[in-house]
């Protein structure tokens, strides 16, 4: 089992340091991982001109699985565009293949008042957002800023194109039905089919795809009901899957319920479960090299690894009834610190998730 690592930019290395070390802990155990590293972002600019120079390359499509820290920091703000460390990120994203994103939001109970909502509303909320990643209105041609004559004269008008194919629809309906499948196999599909002919066929396609699954319960709801219903009782919800506009938005949304943007891992994954996994969180240069950044989104993104690309689930959950054992202990960092609790670093909590493993 190969995994390619890469630190990044910023508080990067110093959160993929203590996932590295929970990953050394598990090996101990029998989890037998190759960990290489290599450079990703504006530290691969630096060393290399290129935020995803072919080193990296070679070695992210010969392993398993990646995992990532952050990319990017105000000092590559001003380089030519195809110098910016996002490229590197969009760059590995599309030559990995990496369609389906998952990102879980879930709310520790001990941290129900890091949320901006009442504690009742989202104390105990574990949702999963199937986002597809390389379609859709980000990507659909013609697309365009361009000079036409209007009704008073020449004006200019923007376009993009909002395109999906049958077969992407039923990839990424397939991935969101196996991933409810392991949870409580309930899954709500989310469009705009009143409007947008696009998400007709994405209904119609889902549908289709249900007919594979009978155990999962499956419903759909219109994109704008989805946002508002996320904040009024968010805990109807088990998988949600849609689009990439609109999982860009409602993701966003689902992760700021918990409060808590140092808690949330992510998994990016191909057709054949290979995968990018990352905390959603970016690079934070405001803390970096204090050593107090929250590691805990990215020693939970391993063990997403550890769950979906190498099918060990029972690795998995020790990771993850260890990140609940060290807030349980009371320990915080200064991210999702309050009153009355013990306030690490970085590298204690690490200490404490392996302590607790
Ligand atoms: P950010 O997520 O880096 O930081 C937002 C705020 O949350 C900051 O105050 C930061 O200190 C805090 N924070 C984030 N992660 C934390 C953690 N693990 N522990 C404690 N506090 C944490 O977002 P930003 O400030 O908008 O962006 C900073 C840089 O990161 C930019 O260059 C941006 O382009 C990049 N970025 C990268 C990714 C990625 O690599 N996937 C994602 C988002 C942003």
């Amino acid at each position: 089992m190969k995994v390619c690592v890469l630190p990044g930019d910023g508080i990067g290395p110093e959160i993929v340091g203590q996932a590295v070390r929970v990953l050394e802990a598990l090996r101990q155990d029998g989890v037998k991982l190759e960990m290489e590293t290599a450079l990703l972002g504006g530290c691969a600019v630096d060393a290399a001109g290129d935020p995803y120079p072919e080193a990296t390359r070679k070695l992210a499509r010969q392993a398993d699985a990646v995992l990532l820290g952050a990319v990017g920091g105000p000092q590559y703000d001003t380089l030519p565009r195809e110098q910016r460390p996002e490229r590197g990120l969009l760059g590995i994203r599309k030559d990995l293949g990496l369609f389906a994103n998952l990102r879980p939001a879930v709310l520790y109970p001990e941290l129900a008042n890091a949320s901006s909502l009442k504690p009742e509303v989202v104390a105990g909320l574990d949702i999963l957002i199937v986002r597809e990643l390389t379609g859709d209105i980000y990507f659909g041609e013609p697309r365009g800023i361009e000079t036409r004559d209007g009704a008073n004269g020449k004006e200019r008008v923007g376009f993009n194109t909002m395109i999906y194919s049958e077969s992407e629809i039923r990839r990424i309906a397939r991935v969101s039905f196996e991933a409810a499948m392991k949870r409580n196999r309930k899954l709500c599909s989310v469009d705009k089919m009143n409007v947008l002919e696009c998400t007709q066929l994405w209904r119609d396609v889902v549908t289709d795809e249900a007919k594979n699954y009978p155990d999962v319960a499956l419903s759909h709801m219109l994109v704008d009901n989805a946002a508002m219903q996320l904040v009024r009782n968010p805990k109807q919800f088990d998988v949600m899957v849609t689009g990439n506009m609109f999982g860009d938005i409602l993701s966003d949304e689902a992760s700021m319920l918990t409060g808590s943007i140092g808690m949330l891992p992510s998994a990016s994954l191909d057709e054949k479960g290979k995968g990018l996994y990352e905390p959603i969180h970016g690079s934070a240069p405001d803390i970096a090299g204090q050593g107090v950044a929250n590691p805990l989104a990215t020693i939970l993104s391993t063990a997403m690894m550890l769950r979906y690309t190498f099918g060990l689930e029972a690795a998995a959950a020790r990771i993850e009834a260890a990140v609940k054992k060290v807030l349980a202990q009371g320990l915080r960092t200064g991210d999702i610190h309050e009153a009355g609790m013990k306030k690490v670093g970085t590298r204690e909590m690490g200490d404490a998730v392996i302590a607790a493993l």
